[in-house]
């Protein structure tokens, strides 16, 4: 089956009782038990749900995995990944992280023993060069927000093979739409299907997928035993926004490619960010491991801080938001929203300036987009 076809079918058979078309929205914490023991197949739902476990076949099925674990969030998912280590542990990871995952690693599981370190992620063997006897894990995000760096996921992959590590690999960004990990040699794949999944800007929730019993296993006890499940109607809203996926990528793509050559070409911008112009120093490398380019382009503006709080508050169209992958375009400032938690000399070293904007290219008409984007930059 392909893609399409099994982000409509796969998990979602018609309901066996009624016929009804759409997986119900099982909405019960319990499931009654004909003699104690005997069951068919669910006992209490912080352990599974039938709504949820329509979710996680499709998810893996999409990811080309053999088993989905659905969260309440991409937090959850992300915290029962890490679960998986113990104290004493190193996890090697990427210097251009997703805030929260920055600060979940720094501010909640130091605490508990585990070590993280960041190298500059686009030449693989700084990966290796960093391994020591306590390195566990690879900890990866291609493209990287907010600076849309890309990881060669085949190099690093092997590279976490051959050392025993445990490969991670955080999609959100590109979705299995237009980048699968798992097929080129990452073990586990992690998502804030809040993003592009949902699409709607209108659930938060995470999920999981992996072909590895073992850690399937031993996230699935975690994710049970620490709790962290999302509700029947979650799932059912993202599980929507999986029918729904590939026609919507397609089209933020389509967008994004047109509003990073508008931008490109614009007087007032200093430099665009976005994998899918030829000039991205590894626009090569992105084609050859992605099926397309997504929907997220960073870029900084010819002005100060308050040249980039003029622009962002005079877009009408794009919402001024922390977020994206909806359908409909957000812009956000990194330094001061979703990078805040990120040390400031960190943020510099970066190259996430004052005038530095993300933008999530949604999927209204790309030309009132280009307006909306040409009057903000009128008053830069
Ligand atoms: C949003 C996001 C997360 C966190 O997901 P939540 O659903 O907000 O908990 C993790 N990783 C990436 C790349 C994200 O964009």
């Amino acid at each position: 089956m392909k893609f399409e076809t099994k982000a409509i079918h796969v998990g979602q058979a018609p309901e066996p009782a009624t016929g009804a078309i759409n997986v119900p929205i099982f909405q019960t914490s319990t499931y009654v038990q004909k003699s104690p023991g005997t069951h068919k197949g669910y006992e209490y739902s912080r352990t599974g749900n039938p709504t949820r476990t329509a979710l996680e076949e499709c998810l893996a099925s999409l990811e080309e995995g053999k088993y989905g674990l659905a969260f309440a969030s991409g937090m959850a998912a992300i915290s029962t990944v890490l679960n998986l280590l113990k104290t004493g542990d190193q996890v090697v990871s990427c210097d251009d992280l997703y805030g929260g995952t920055y600060r979940i690693f720094e501010k909640v599981y130091r605490d508990y023993g585990l070590d993280f370190v960041y190298v500059e992620p686009t030449n693989p063997a700084t990966f290796e060069k960093a391994i020591t006897k306590k390195t566990r894990m690879v900890w990866l995000e291609t493209p990287t927000n907010p600076l849309l760096k890309i990881v060669d996921l085949k190099a690093v992959a092997k590279i976490a093979r051959k050392h025993k590590l445990i490969s991670v690999m955080d999609n959100t960004f590109a979705t299995p739409y237009f980048q699968k990990p798992l097929t080129m040699g990452i073990d586990i794949v992690v998502h804030s299907t809040t993003k592009f999944l949902g699409g709607h800007s209108d659930v938060i929730g995470g999920a999981i997928v992996t072909s590895n019993k073992k850690y399937y296993e031993r996230m699935k006890f975690c994710q049970n035993a620490v709790g962290g499940v999302p509700g029947p109607m979650d799932c059912f809203l993202v599980l929507r926004g999986l029918k729904t996926l590939s026609v919507r990528m397609k089209e933020h793509e389509k967008n994004a490619k047109k509003i990073a050559l508008f931008l490109q070409k614009h007087p007032k911008v200093k430099k665009v960010l976005y994998p899918g112009l030829k000039n991205h120093p590894q626009h090569k490398l992105a084609a050859k491991q992605m099926d397309g380019f997504g929907a997220i382009i960073s870029f900084v503006l010819k002005s100060n801080l308050a040249g980039a709080k003029r622009f962002l508050s005079k877009l009408k169209l794009f919402a001024l938001a922390e977020s994206l992958g909806g359908v409909e375009s957000l812009a956000e400032h990194p330094a001061i929203m979703t990078h805040a938690s990120l040390p400031k000399n960190v943020r510099d070293s970066l190259g996430i300036s004052d005038s530095f904007v993300r933008i999530s290219v949604g999927i209204e008409n790309v030309d009132d987009l280009i307006e909306d984007l040409k009057s903000g930059l009128a008053v830069v």
